[in-house]
């Protein structure tokens, strides 16, 4: 077999103990082992950190980049959406493209390699903006794998005309299904239709769901019941639940088993979540993110994701998977070596999981999907906001981003 490229002396995440050679031909690794002899074209990893590329599990490219567009004042979630409800009404398909594009070029040099973008579809954007990520997804499949989740933000009950947009997305190719029931007037109603939609069409449901801090009541038991109801276990995520975060240790025991025994899984959202949770308080202001990493023990599958990137929901962002995970980190007050590695697998592994690639991993017989960082292990890279040195996609050189170098004067 012709090799077209090893890796040599590469630090496999999750395998950190001893470092290998990976070897690519026609796209896929074929072989990893202490030492592949081979007469190839080679590069040199001097034992850093080789990952199967960052998954990221929540992110809205369509609505990112507008703060030029947007005025907020108070910084609550409410009028974060009423503010680009007025804005998207002046969405054309080639706005939200370009947009959407410099956001994704960002994520791609950061070393994601596989997204699910949440869309909007509503009698205020239509389609363009579902129209302009479908071309998204087709222009830029070299270096990332989109999915695109489309989703009704302003509710679907309550708002004539966006059922009827769905299905014609649905019709059109979306990969699935998303809700948001916290903005419909009748919640169980919005989630009831959801799965019907998402049966209809057998696709995947990712709800944005539990968006406050108000522990009596929460929607989380109605879609665990439904996905049970449907068989639909392993099919369904929700985003945010920062509800979670309010829950004393007993009643958050109940809801993590529960997710788990209904197999629905968690996407915490730390950037946006932070920046507009607790908004009525004036001082003592909670944090607001669900605790993933306790979710997890008890055999939830979760990730830690983006959502929102310069715009009324999330003012800041990088689309570095790596400082949302040290910034999840810092919040939730996790410092051991083993915790950091978890956050590490909720932007890789887990999310992974949650969005069922079966052939996500640095494994032979898997795509050469691989992102060279620069450190030794999980725990440093979350730690130490590791930069991503290398992209390589489906075997091919997808970006370069050189260490920094320090020019120390001559003695
Ligand atoms: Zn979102």
């Amino acid at each position: 077999m012709t090799l077209d490229l090893v890796l040599r002396n590469a630090r496999i995440a999750g395998r950190e103990d001893h470092a290998v050679d990976i070897a690519i031909a026609d796209g896929h690794i074929v072989d990893i082992a202490e030492t592949i002899a081979a007469d190839a074209p080679e590069q040199r990893l001097d034992a850093r950190l080789a990952v199967p590329g960052f998954v990221e599990t929540h992110i809205h490219l369509d609505k990112s980049g507008i703060l030029d567009r947007c005025c907020s004042e108070q910084g609550t979630l409410k009028e974060a959406i009423s503010t680009v409800a007025a804005a998207k009404r002046d969405f054309t398909t080639e706005d939200v493209y370009a947009r959407a594009r410099r956001t994704l070029e960002k994520a791609i040099l950061q070393g994601t390699m596989r997204m699910r973008t949440h869309v909007e579809v509503d009698p205020r954007i239509g389609l363009r903006g579902f129209e302009a990520i479908i071309k998204l997804k087709r222009d830029y499949a070299w270096a990332i794998d989109l999915e695109i989740c489309v989703f009704p933000q302003e509710g679907l009950l309550n708002d004539p005309g966006t059922d009827e947009l769905l299905v014609a997305a649905c019709e059109a190719g979306a990969d699935l299904i998303g809700g948001c029931p916290y903005t419909d007037t009748d919640p169980h109603g919005h989630i009831d239709r959801v799965f019907a939609l998402a049966r209809r069409f057998d696709l995947d449901i990712d709800f944005h769901l539990d968006f406050d801090l108000d522990a009596s009541w929460m929607d989380c038991d109605e879609v665990c019941r439904q996905t049970i109801a449907h068989r639909y276990g392993g099919r369904v995520a929700v985003g945010h639940a920062t509800k979670l975060s309010a829950l004393p240790p007993a009643r958050l025991l109940a809801t993590a088993r529960r997710l788990a025994d209904a197999g629905v899984a968690v996407t915490v959202l730390p950037a946006t979540d932070l920046f507009l949770m607790g908004r009525d308080h004036d001082h003592d202001v909670p944090r607001g993110i669900a605790p993933a990493h306790r979710l997890l023990v008890h055999g939830v599958t979760c990730s830690l994701a983006t959502n929102n990137v310069l715009n009324p929901f999330t003012p800041l962002g990088d689309c570095s998977l790596v400082r949302i995970a040290n910034l999840y980190a810092n919040a939730a007050q996790i410092g051991r070596a083993s915790e950091l590695a978890a956050c590490f697998d909720m932007v890789t592994t887990m999310p992974a999981k949650l969005m069922n690639l079966d052939d996500y991993g640095i494994a032979v017989g898997h795509p050469a999907d691989i992102v060279v960082l620069d450190c030794r292990d999980r725990a440093a890279a979350i730690a130490e906001l590791a930069q991503p040195l290398v992209g390589i996609k489906r075997g091919r050189l997808s970006f370069t981003r050189p260490a920094p170098t320090l020019h120390l004067p001559k003695s």
